[in-house]
């Protein structure tokens, strides 16, 4: 017998307990402070280079890439490893799913990497530690060592297009599966959360794991409103029996 396809939606909430903050949780940091959503908001980016100082030095703090995968990420690679076919579709940026030893072709960064940057002009890519390197050594706003462009991290950011190709797999899973969870995600960030409703129109069973409501969750078979770092690991080994 096929063993149900499991698709994960994962959001920031799947990461807090690995020390990074989510955006709109009751310590988001968005709450704290609505202008940090300029940083990484493309059009005041690319018009502004004082928002483009800040922008690095909130990187330069930011605790993203020194973070540890924690036991909800290694709950998926567990999942991964009982044998039931499962993509992880990530609205994150910290890589953490693959850190926690799942193939990264098992996931799809639906909002980038924040582990790399890249160049708004010839589209060069690499590592964001030798852009970090640059501003702790006093530059301001680095930029692109091949063509002089502006640089900027790897990660879609407002008022950008998402890779249409990666979208268009996340769709075709969404319709796919037959179990899809979102974990750890508000809901409110499109077209990333209307694939909770996707599922649910295609007849996957649709189970919602968040400490708040979100907007799908009338449409949900489940909704458990409890801390990630045991909800998940629990779900997923039942799943894998
Ligand atoms: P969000 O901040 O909008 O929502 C996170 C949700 O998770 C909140 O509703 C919060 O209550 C819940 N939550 C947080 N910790 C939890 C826990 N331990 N147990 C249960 N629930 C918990 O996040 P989003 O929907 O992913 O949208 C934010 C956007 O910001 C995404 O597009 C993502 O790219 C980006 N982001 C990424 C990271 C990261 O990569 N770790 C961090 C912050 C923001």
């Amino acid at each position: 017998m096929t063993r149900p396809l499991v698709a994960i939606l994962s959001g920031a909430g799947i990461s807090t307990d690995s020390g990074i903050p989510d955006y709109r949780g009751p310590n988001g940091l968005w709450r704290k402070d609505p202008e940090a959503e300029k940083l990484v908001t493309y059009e005041y980016y690319m018009g502004d280079p004082e928002i483009r100082r800040q922008s690095w030095q909130m990187r330069r703090k930011n605790r993203t890439l020194q973070a540890e995968p924690n036991a909800a990420h290694r709950a998926v690679v567990d999942l991964e490893k009982s044998g039931v076919p499962v993509r992880v579709i990530t609205q994150n940026i910290d890589g953490l799913h693959q850190l926690a030893g799942l193939p990264a072709r098992k996931v799809l960064e639906l909002h980038g990497t924040a582990r790399e940057f890249r160049c708004t002009k010839c589209h060069a890519r690499g590592p964001m530690r030798d852009a970090i390197a640059r501003v702790e050594a006093g530059e301001d706003d680095p930029a692109c060592l091949e063509c002089g462009g502006i640089l900027k991290s790897a990660t879609v950011f407002f008022g950008e297009r998402l890779d249409p190709v990666v979208l268009g797999e996340a769709v075709a899973i969404t319709k796919a599966c037959q179990v899809f969870i979102a974990v750890g995600s508000s809901l409110q960030v499109q077209p990333a959360a209307g694939l909770a409703g996707v599922a649910a129109d295609h007849g996957a069973r649709l189970v919602i794991v968040n400490a708040e409501a979100t907007p799908y969750d009338d449409r949900a078979d489940e909704v458990v409103r409890e801390p990630i770092g045991t909800a998940l690991p629990r779900l997923l080994h039942e799943l894998s029996g």
